[in-house]
């Protein structure tokens, strides 16, 4: 059955104000270089188009474009966490590099080569402490960069899926309106189509895809950045990273998600913390052994789902010995089901451990009864209580971490 035109389906309906296709194919050819504005087609796509356009949708490969931006995410996320980590090791070469200088001054005197080099390391000490917070903050604001990318790249991909469906919609509609024998049998959807596009009574491919992604980009500029980044794996993989890498010498716990937009947009530093909202933040207790195979880790493997970590190879080994690869999580008290897809390689447990055998290494040689940590919380301020109570959290941490030695034979 042959379809009304869009002349015809527009009969009894307020013309369009633009002139007419036939009065602008009138008009004298223009120059030859100049190709034609875009027409919206004046009939819904046939079904050979409907079934190439559907194709086309299922065959969007974009795998390439995803590993890039994964791994985009991966470079930003070691370099935060490398520059960090750098300053706060120089900062913890320049402590113990003045505890010598005192011992010498004390002994021998002051001694003008030993004062320059100090006043060196402190210049090289400042100028991280410039830089490094705001490299930080341009590789964070990045990160947010890629996962927005992302987000565009996944809604792009169901609009396309939305416009093989609206094209459908429109073809049913056109052809019902057909059999029913013009605009009386219009249905409300026909009619919205036709309202939007008065001229030609449908949008086409085209113009709906515009739509659909429009309305997708409006829907994300109004979430929160909480909304937006701190329910995506890999932007919690970033900030717990970069918040192992600045707070590994005081222990302190990453806070809950809700606060990581609330005080600025970094979220890194916790100099906004009051002291009342410090103290109510419990304290880390980590096992750097593995609850099944009780070895320490070497490869921590943590369950996105319930947030407990066993060694890879022993939980990869338990999870297929079960009746469809899905158990309940094998940490006593945990009832959670997992399933090996939860899992994700854990880099932060993974240096948390490498510190307390590091800390155990260093205790065996000074002796057990020593102070554990030599590092302050800031060696360039003066020493605040704030910085004191983090000095004796990292200690306690770290007294948590350490290994029983009759254990030893476990590692
Ligand atoms: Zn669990």
């Amino acid at each position: 059955m042959p379809l009304i035109s869009g002349t015809q389906r527009n009969r009894g309906r307020p013309r369009p104000s633009s002139p007419s296709s036939s009065s602008s194919h009138a008009q004298p050819k223009r120059r030859a270089t100049r190709l034609p504005d875009y027409e919206p087609p004046s009939y819904p796509l046939d079904n050979v188009s409907r079934r190439e356009l559907a194709e086309l949708s299922n065959n969007v490969d974009t795998r390439k474009y995803e590993e890039q931006l994964k791994q985009s995410i991966t470079l930003l996320t070691n370099n935060v966490r490398d520059i960090n980590d750098r300053y706060v090791k120089k900062r913890h070469e320049l402590e113990k590099f003045r505890k010598r200088q005192r011992a010498q001054s004390e002994d021998d005197g002051e001694n003008p080569e030993t004062r320059q080099r100090g006043r060196a390391e402190e210049e090289a000490v400042m100028r991280l402490r410039e830089a490094v917070p705001a490299l930080t903050a341009e590789c964070e604001s990045a990160v947010r960069n890629v996962i927005d990318l992302r987000v565009e790249l996944e809604d792009g991909r169901k609009a396309i899926q939305d416009t093989v469906r609206k094209a459908e919609l429109e073809r049913a509609n056109a052809v019902e309106e057909d059999q029913e024998g013009g605009d009386n049998g219009a249905t409300d959807e026909d009619d919205d189509l036709i309202m939007r596009n008065t001229q030609h009574g449908i949008l086409g491919p085209l113009r709906i895809l515009k739509n659909e992604r429009e309305k997708a980009a409006a829907d994300y500029a109004t979430r929160s950045l909480e909304e937006r980044y701190a329910v995506d794996n890999d932007y919690i993989g970033f900030k717990r990273l970069w918040w192992d890498a600045v707070h590994s010498v005081d222990g302190k716990p990453l806070p809950d998600a809700s606060r990581w937009f609330t005080r600025n947009s970094a979220g890194g530093d916790d100099s906004g913390d009051d002291e009342e909202e410090d103290l109510v933040i419990a304290e880390e207790h980590i096992s750097i052994y593995c609850p099944l195979s009780m070895v320490v880790m070497e490869e921590p493997y943590t369950s996105s789902v319930c947030k407990h970590t066993f060694n890879k190879p022993a939980i990869v080994q338990f999870l297929r010995s079960q009746p469809g690869h899905v158990a309940q999580c094998p940490q006593t008290g945990c009832s959670k089901e997992i399933s090996v897809k939860d899992f994700y390689d854990d880099q932060v447990m993974l240096r948390k451990i490498k510190r307390a055998q590091a800390e155990k290494e260093r205790q065996g040689e000074e002796g057990e009864d020593e102070d554990g940590v030599d590092i302050e919380d800031s060696t360039l301020q003066p020493r605040s209580i704030k910085a004191e109570r983090a000095r004796e959290r990292g200690n306690q941490l770290l007294a948590n971490l350490k290994l029983d030695p009759e254990e030893d034979d476990a590692i």
